[in-house]
């Protein structure tokens, strides 16, 4: 048993069952022992493997789309370019090589990695050596007069906690974990029904045993972004596997190992995550006072970005079984089996005259 079980299983028999949501931040951020704060999750010997780990041609489009918003925005001479989440720092390696092309606005950033594990912040310290960073736990920590913002976010927002409620007996009750008799954890639901008013009103009637999610943690988020967007101007791109509105469904998961795992067998040795629900994500975002552009999904919007011009100008310098492994990456990556529609990117952005590449205007 993971040291991490035997604190839930005691909190559980202490207190009570505990929500999904209290559940997810014990796994994945709460204690030393948690999954994040371990860090030993990534690459292809870890757990996962991401879009900025699959092909540099990821990082390097953003970074040149940071680029092109930064001109838009009017080149200002001091903005904080911040990414949530940042993993292993591949994604901000990339981006700072392909802005190598704007040394201005590479002299106008202030660098920002919102992370909260200590291991994960050592990692992107040694990848992105020479690179002037800062790290900050949170991103509300962001100065407020540090000018307009470039906000990136890859797989961070299916990493935050989500509530699941579960209709039962015509009721909407918070899904729990507990302990079965025999001291092993499992799903349970909360005896209380909560206001259905929570639950979105196209599935406020749906039958029972029906799971929604609901993703405060995410919106909290979103909205202080959205309001410093509003009032410093930029924009923000986050970019995640998701659904495009409100579903029901049960979508947490766990991986471990590249395979998918039970979420509650071995709880802070296997990621937890969940799909992102972009519409209230976007939601969030506007209700902060952001624009928010129409969802697009990663396929579409890495090819809009010249994805494919990228791979055959790399290729050319490429040996046969680099071109290859260059076109297995981009396949990945844009393929609508692979990664391309699963994933979404969502922009929010502000003033509204901006036009951010790859999306269609409103
Ligand atoms: N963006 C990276 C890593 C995604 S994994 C990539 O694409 O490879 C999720 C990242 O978010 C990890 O770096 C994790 O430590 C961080 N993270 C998770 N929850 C967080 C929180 N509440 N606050 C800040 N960072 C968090």
């Amino acid at each position: 048993m993971t040291t991490l079980a035997a604190h839930i299983k005691g909190l559980i028999r202490a207190d009570g069952p505990i929500s999904v949501a209290e559940f997810m931040r014990i796994v994945l951020t709460g204690r030393a022992d948690s999954y994040y704060m371990r860090g030993e999750a990534f690459g292809a010997a870890g757990d996962f493997v991401t879009a900025p780990e699959i092909s540099q041609v990821f990082g390097e489009l953003i970074g040149l789309w940071c680029v092109d918003v930064w001109r838009q925005l009017g080149e200002p001479k001091r903005f904080s370019l911040i990414e949530l989440g940042p993993g292993r720092g591949t994604l901000m390696k990339d981006v700072l090589r392909a802005a190598r092309v704007a040394p201005d606005f590479l002299r106008a950033a202030s660098i920002v990695l919102v992370e909260v594990s200590p291991v994960l912040r050592r990692h992107q310290q040694e990848v992105l050596q020479g690179a002037p960073v800062g790290w900050l736990d949170r991103f509300e920590d962001v100065q407020v007069d540090a000018g307009p913002v470039i906000v990136v976010a890859n797989e961070f927002f299916d990493a935050l906690p989500i509530r699941q409620l579960v209709r039962l007996d015509g009721r909407w009750t918070e899904r729990c974990v507990g302990l079965d008799g025999v001291g092993n954890l499992v799903f349970g639901a909360a005896p209380d029904a909560i206001d259905a008013a929570l639950v979105p009103e196209q599935l406020r009637e749906a039958a029972n045993g029906s799971v929604v999610e609901l993703a405060p943690a995410r919106s909290a988020v979103a909205h202080l972004i959205g309001e410093r967007i509003r009032d410093a101007s930029g924009v923000a791109l986050a970019i995640d596997y998701g659904y495009a509105g409100p579903t029901a469904g049960d979508s947490l998961q766990a991986v471990k190992r590249h395979a998918y795992a039970d979420v509650l067998e071995e709880p802070g040795a296997a990621d937890v995550t969940s799909h992102v629900d972009f519409s209230a994500l976007g939601e969030a975002f506007a209700g902060g006072g952001a624009v928010v552009a129409p969802l697009v999904d990663q396929g579409t919007f890495l090819s809009r970005l010249g994805a494919e011009a990228r791979v055959a100008a790399l290729k050319q310098s490429a040996k046969a079984l680099q071109a290859l492994q260059l076109d297995l990456a981009h396949q990945r990556l844009t393929g609508a089996q692979a990664m391309g529609s699963l994933f979404k990117v969502l922009c929010a952005y502000a003033p509204a005259t901006l036009r951010p590449a790859g999306f269609p205007s409103e």
